[in-house]
């Protein structure tokens, strides 16, 4: 099984992931907890994402993409990867579907997280207080939103075009609500 989770910063992507992982035993690959390691680290890689990422920018994408594809194969030996945050524009959903198909796999699953923008801004703020994360800010926040709006949207049209199963979640209320929506969606109930 091969899930995305999709959402606007601010709608639950990172939350729920964990909470699906948990109960659906998916690996849960999150390319901006990848590279706040590799900034943390102070790798090469890091170098160079760590100031596009403070911006609310998108780092390259032949830089996400052959992190992708370096840590695909391990997370597809379990039960099934679900990718949180990844693919971001249409060259890296191209790219993730041709990788998936040269092993006869392919995208099963989009989940959409479904969040009007003036909650999302009130919650990236809000987690600006408790995390401190670099690209909590007011101008990166808003150019987040600005490249969600430019870039990643056509992902999901890039699918549901493709006549991969999208199921679209209303992610208002608290985390718990959010997930059992999920479950309901995804169809079988855990455990
Ligand atoms: P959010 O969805 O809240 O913006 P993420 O943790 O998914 O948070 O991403 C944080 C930042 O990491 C992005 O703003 C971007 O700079 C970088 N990033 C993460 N994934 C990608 C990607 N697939 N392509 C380009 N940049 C990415």
């Amino acid at each position: 099984m091969i899930g995305i989770i999709f959402g606007p910063p601010g709608s639950g992507k990172g939350t729920q992931a964990a909470k699906i992982e948990q109960d659906f035993r998916l690996k849960h690959l999150s390319t901006g907890d990848i590279l706040r390691h590799e900034v943390v680290a102070g790798t090469p890689i890091g170098q160079e994402a760590g100031r596009i990422m403070a911006a609310g920018d998108l780092v390259p994408d032949q830089l996400i993409v052959d992190i992708v594809r370096s840590r695909l194969p391990e997370a597809e030996a379990g039960d099934g990867v679900l990718l949180d945050g990844f693919p971001r524009t249409l060259r890296q959903a191209r790219a993730l579907d041709a990788m998936l198909s040269d092993e006869g796999h392919n995208v099963d699953l989009v989940l959409a997280l479904d969040v009007p923008e003036e909650v999302l801004i009130d919650r990236l703020l809000h987690r600006a207080q408790i995390e401190g994360r670099a690209d909590d800010t007011r101008e990166a926040i808003t150019e987040r939103m600005h490249e969600y709006h430019k870039l990643t949207e056509a992902v999901l049209d890039h699918y549901q075009r493709r006549r991969v199963r999208v199921e679209r979640v209303d992610g208002l209320g608290s985390p718990d609500a959010v997930f059992e929506r999920i479950r309901r969606a995804i169809g079988i109930s855990s455990r």
